[in-house]
């Protein structure tokens, strides 16, 4: 099968220009100016950008987390990310206490085979390291699952001690894999969810009240000294407080490689969202919570000059009928999570891009190649060249769409951007040389992506 898109604007992270782009199965093989190869199909692009597919690198698919389980599977979370432009995950499998690591891969592996339809990787969630743990991240290591996501919250269920986390962070100094911390210091935040409680603060808001700014500071703080110690790498996840960022901004100005990502939730809704009538608050839930408005302009500077270096969703849906509702006359058990895997890319192209905060090649950069650099992926992902595989979006700068449940395609009740309308919409996606989306539409396949394995750092 070969394709031809035509004069279509092709942009990376580092170039944007006029071209035409043949692919020949699952691979880019040519770029060029008025290419006249015959192709299989050809797509006119005219008007549009070809993007390299989005890459996100914080979902969770078909998660149990308290009690339930998140919306999304990998067949309806994997569709919904490619209707929105994403043509890679990388998801978490997680490591109950006594289970193996490779007893929780071969878990979320069976969980994506014969569902996904699109590309995905694993990170490993360790929550018990043994020595046997420590040898098991080696084996997974050379597997493909080459990062390991470590929580200093949720004490008894995810939490590690400094002690295990240290020892994991010197094993990556060896095994070449890559620590993603969680940052928040669970056990004062822990002492403030059972205070309020005690209190009779039981509304959604408190949430947000019981898990300071400050402790995600503090945690990040202490991660990135952690990971100095130990003299390797360490990739903050989901950070959403300017205190934190303050934090990754000084270890990376003392030349340290502390990495962090943020998300769309956390550039465009505030902690205004809890105060919502109601239950309604119920909807934000999520960790870290959503921060005071004026954070919103840190986090795009901390993304304009790196001190950010990507952004992905925490995509964790749960329904408001019968699932947030399990926290409703207590907030601790509402499940934490909500749906973004389908409207990262339309969201921060119109709020990022078109509103000048970053440039066209910087949104290429913080969606899909930096990613695909940091996490082992590029350049077969990540960026439009010769060689790379053909995960390419074909994105419709002027089309309008408005966010809303009814229409969007993530299997939950709600959407927390509902009614607000975005300018720039994908058009046609391919993965891997397939047509997935076509003109808006899925005509992709529910079991068609493939499990990557990501290469070492480098
Ligand atoms: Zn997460």
């Amino acid at each position: 099968m070969t394709l031809l898109i035509k004069n279509g604007t092709i942009v990376t992270a580092t170039d944007q220009y006029k071209g035409d782009v043949f692919v020949d199965g699952e691979k880019v093989t040519t770029i060029g100016t008025s290419l006249t190869m015959s192709a299989d199909r050809t797509i006119d692009a005219s008007g549009k950008y070809l993007f390299p597919g989005g890459i996100d690198v914080h979902t969770h698919l078909d998660m149990p987390f308290g009690g339930t389980t998140s919306a999304d599977d990998f067949e309806s979370g994997t569709i919904a990310a490619a209707h929105g432009g994403t043509t890679t995950v990388v998801d978490f499998a997680i490591q109950y206490h006594g289970q193996t690591l490779h007893h929780a891969w071969e878990t979320w592996m069976k969980k994506a085979e014969g569902k996904a339809a699109i590309d995905y990787g694993f990170h490993m969630i360790v929550t018990e390291l043994t020595d046997q743990v420590e040898q098991e991240m080696d084996a997974l290591v050379r597997q493909g699952v080459t990062s390991f996501k470590l929580f200093m919250a949720y004490p008894g269920v995810f939490m590690l001690d400094d002690a295990s986390i240290f020892r994991a962070l010197l094993r990556t100094g060896k095994n070449g894999g890559t620590i993603c911390m969680h940052a928040e210091n669970g056990g004062v935040i822990d002492v403030l969810v059972k205070k309020a409680l005690a209190e009779g603060k039981t509304a959604p808001k408190y949430h947000a009240l019981t898990r300071p700014a400050r402790a995600e500071a503090e945690a990040t703080h202490r991660a990135i000294a952690m990971a100095e110690i130990a003299d390797v790498p360490i990739y903050i996840v989901h950070l959403s407080a300017a205190e934190a960022l303050e934090m990754v901004t000084e270890a990376r100005d003392r030349g340290l490689p502390a990495f962090a990502e943020t998300c769309p939730q956390y550039l465009f809704l505030s902690y205004d969202n809890y105060e919502e009538p109601g239950f309604e608050g119920a909807k934000y839930v999520m960790s870290p919570p959503l921060r005071p408005k004026e954070t919103q302009d840190r986090l795009w500077r901390g993304l304009a000059y790196n001190d950010l270096q990507a952004i992905s969703t925490d995509h964790c849906p749960f329904c408001m009928k019968e699932q947030k509702t399990m926290g409703e006359g207590d907030f601790s058990k509402i499940p934490n999570g909500a749906p973004g895997i389908e409207t990262r890319m339309s969201l921060v192209y119109d709020g990022g891009v078109r509103t000048g905060r970053i440039s066209l090649n910087r949104f290429v950069e913080l969606t899909s190649t930096s990613p695909a650099k940091i996490f082992g992926l590029f350049p077969r992902k990540g960026t439009i060249a010769p060689g790379s595989d053909a995960d390419i979006v074909i994105f419709d700068p002027e089309k309008k769409l408005r966010l809303s449940a009814r229409t969007l395609h993530m299997n939950v009740d709600y959407n927390p951007y509902e009614g607000r309308e975005v300018t720039g919409v994908t058009d046609t996606v391919m993965s891997r040389g397939r047509v997935i989306i076509d003109g808006g539409s899925f005509t992709g396949r529910a079991g068609a992506g493939s499990f990557l394995r990501r290469n070492i750092r480098t």
